[in-house]
């Protein structure tokens, strides 16, 4: 069975890795301490072998004093310098066992013994024999030398042992810092590539989620935890989905509220009129007059044919159905539109609608419908009991003036070569600056709980974008508000104006 790779190993893994290196840390700190030691050990020896040097020098030149001048104070010192020679050979016997020195060492003690009993044999036959002294002498002047050789030597191969251990110590250093550098940098590069950059990319992915794209995540690695993470918030992507969805649907269904008020009404017309035409043929059955009949009888039928687009309209819009795009004569969907609205609509409320009969959009009518229903319904909340609604259309220059610097064109419309720019105003009170950029948010409202759901403006941003178009709002409190919207216009249509 392959084991899946946590989070919480590779963390795991950091820490020890810094552990390591803790330790690594530690183990150098005391091989430092312990070098340093030696090299303290190294001095003192050092100090105790220049005084052996210095002792050397001494007992030469009061030797050489000694058998210049021969006084006895020069005889009496440099036997005191060779004593004390002898004690420091004694006293460091075993500190200076322990250096490469040995061999030196026992050849030293020798000669300055030899040294010490050369001078007690001089000073006993000074007068006696001539011939035995001045082999005496140089014998002594010999032992001499070698003693002071043999100390310098002694005193250089210390010096050198102390400059080695330097070196060494010096070279660790350096060493274990290069190491420790790089080992701490790839133990931060491995920590970063493989914890912190899939961390990253999930928090890029959840701010993303939040500002409302509800695309799927892919886990940018295989860890357990990043997978379960990507899961559960792939489950509940799914579950706004449904939501939404859900949400939206009761949105429609207060459209639809609206638009069987207005159908009520719209409907009352020609059942009125087939009522009337009715009655009218009642009376009139008895009477030979069959165009009369036939003129009637073509009333009915239109009005029929009236009533049951209506309910056409009704069906369309309140059935759930894939997206569909069909050319749309626009000022007919808006003149609808406003019928519908006539029941909402407060006495003093004048709506001017003005958009060339020519104009046919490409886009799914009922959907339109609902976009253009929310926005002027929205309109007529805003002025209350009066004001008035100015809707115009404007067909773009063609080919698109790519030069303009509007809104629209900096938006995804500007490649539109077809289209057709919509303006709904209304002289009510605007929209404060500080939540204009707010309106199309999902249930962004500052209407009254039960009013409104703040569903409204963000489906008809919806619907806008599906028919490859777009909207903007524009609004100064005080002075109105107006929605700026871009639509493909029909390319057959378009092309054969
Ligand atoms: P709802 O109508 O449920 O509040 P909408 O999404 O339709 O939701 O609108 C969001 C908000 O935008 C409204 O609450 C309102 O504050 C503001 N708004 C929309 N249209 C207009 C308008 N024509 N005049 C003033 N404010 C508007």
């Amino acid at each position: 069975m392959k084991l899946q790779s946590s989070l919480r190993q590779k963390i795991t893994l950091g820490y020890l890795g810094y552990y390591f290196m803790a330790l690594l840390v530690v183990a150098l700190s005391l091989f430092i301490y312990f070098e340093l030691r030696l090299i303290e050990q190294k001095i003192k020896l050092g100090e105790q072998i220049t005084e052996l040097f210095d002792a050397a020098l001494e007992i030469r030149r009061f030797e050489k004093n000694y058998f210049l001048y021969r006084q006895g104070a020069d005889l009496h010192e440099g036997n005191r310098y060779a004593a004390k020679a002898e004690e420091l050979l004694d006293r460091n016997a075993v500190e200076f066992s322990g250096l490469t020195l040995a061999p030196r060492l026992a050849k030293l003690h020798n000669e300055v013994r030899m040294y010490r009993a050369l001078m007690a044999e001089y000073v006993r036959t000074e007068l006696a024999d001539a011939a035995h002294i001045t082999a005496l002498e140089a014998q002594i002047r010999k032992t001499g030398k070698v003693i002071v050789t043999i100390a310098e030597d002694m005193a250089g191969i210390e010096r050198s042992l102390i400059r080695a251990t330097l070196d060494r110590l010096r070279a660790t250093l350096v060493v274990s810092i290069v190491l420790l550098t790089l080992l701490m940098t790839a133990i931060g590069w491995l920590l970063s590539r493989l914890v912190v950059r899939p961390l990253q990319h999930m928090d890029h992915c959840v701010e993303s989620l939040a500002s409302g794209k509800l695309d799927k995540l892919t886990p940018p690695s295989s860890d357990r935890e990043i997978v379960s993470i990507t899961q559960a918030f792939n489950h509940m992507i799914v579950e706004l989905e449904l939501r939404q969805k859900s949400l939206v649907r009761s949105e429609k269904l207060a459209a639809l509220g609206t638009m069987l008020a207005g159908v009520a009404h719209e409907l009352n017309n020609p059942l009125s009129n087939i009522s009337l035409s009715c009655q009218i043929l009642l009376e009139e059955i008895n009477e030979n007059d069959p165009a009369r009949k036939a003129e009637l009888l073509e009333q009915i039928d239109e009005q029929t044919v009236r009533a049951r687009n209506i309910v056409r309209a009704l069906l369309d819009f309140a059935r759930d159905r894939p997206v569909r795009r069909e050319p749309v004569a626009l000022a007919t969907l808006l003149d609808e539109t406003i019928h519908f609205l006539n029941g909402d609509r407060a006495p003093n409320i004048t709506i001017a609608c003005d958009i060339p009969a020519n104009i046919v959009l490409q886009g799914d009518r009922p959907r339109l419908q609902q976009a253009f229903l929310n926005l002027i319904k929205n309109a007529l909340h805003a002025l209350g009991d009066s004001g008035n609604i100015q809707i115009h259309a404007n067909l773009l220059p063609h080919p698109f003036d790519s030069g303009s610097d509007d809104d629209h064109a900096k938006t995804k419309c500007h490649s539109l070569k077809e289209a057709v720019d919509i303006e709904i105003h209304d002289n009510g009170p605007g929209i404060p600056s500080d939540i204009l950029p707010r309106i199309f948010d999902p249930f962004f409202t500052t209407k009254d709980v039960g009013q409104g759901m703040g569903l409204g403006l963000f489906i008809v941003h919806g619907i806008i974008e599906e028919s490859g178009g777009c909207i903007t709002a524009e609004s100064q409190p005080g002075q109105g508000t107006s929605f700026h919207i871009r639509l493909p216009l029909d390319h057959a249509v378009a092309v054969a104006q």
